[in-house]
């Protein structure tokens, strides 16, 4: 007599991961193109530079002020937690900083951020904070000089010279 296993029926094959936004990061990017549409042709002649409109915003850590859309916002939320406000729409006290690596190193470091938004960085606002600031680039695209040879810049106002024996 035959043994028949029928149990060659397995149905592992319902393994549909559907693509889902894992919890926070979209995976769509941002910016929109251009945003300037200037199709309509208006009256005025001039050809002058675009309007300056941008918002400027300072950082906390650099005190370089910028184009708010190229600062990254943190908000303070009513509950008192601490979060990167990449769209900007939250609402609570902000602060801004650079896309910079070193800008963020340097507010964590010095509580800056803290200071900024009156508010204490709890330990899991902190790591989130940590975790997004090791995807930053560590040095700015726009530095240019390699090697570290930073030499004295000209010096500030007059120089204690040695007194000259005459
Ligand atoms: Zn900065």
């Amino acid at each position: 007599m035959e043994t028949q296993t029928p149990e060659s029926i397995e149905k592992i094959e319902s393994i549909h991961v559907e693509k889902r936004a894992v919890s926070g990061q979209p995976a769509q990017s941002l910016p929109s193109g251009g945003s300037a549409k200037s199709g309509r042709q208006s009256a005025s002649k001039r050809k002058g530079p675009r309007p300056r409109r941008i918002p400027q915003r300072t950082c906390i850590a650099c005190q370089q002020e910028r184009p708010k859309r190229e600062l990254i916002r943190i908000v303070r939320t009513p509950d008192g937690h601490v979060l990167l406000d990449p769209t900007s729409k939250k609402s609570g006290r902000g602060a801004y900083l650079c896309a910079k690596r070193s800008c963020w190193e340097l507010a964590l470091k010095k509580g800056k951020i803290e200071h900024a938004l009156g508010v204490t960085i709890s330990p899991e606002d902190r790591a989130a904070l940590d975790e997004y600031v090791a995807t930053l680039p560590p040095a700015p695209p726009e530095a240019t000089g390699r090697g570290k040879v930073t030499h004295a810049r000209s010096p500030k106002g007059t120089t204690s010279a040695p007194e000259v024996a005459q």
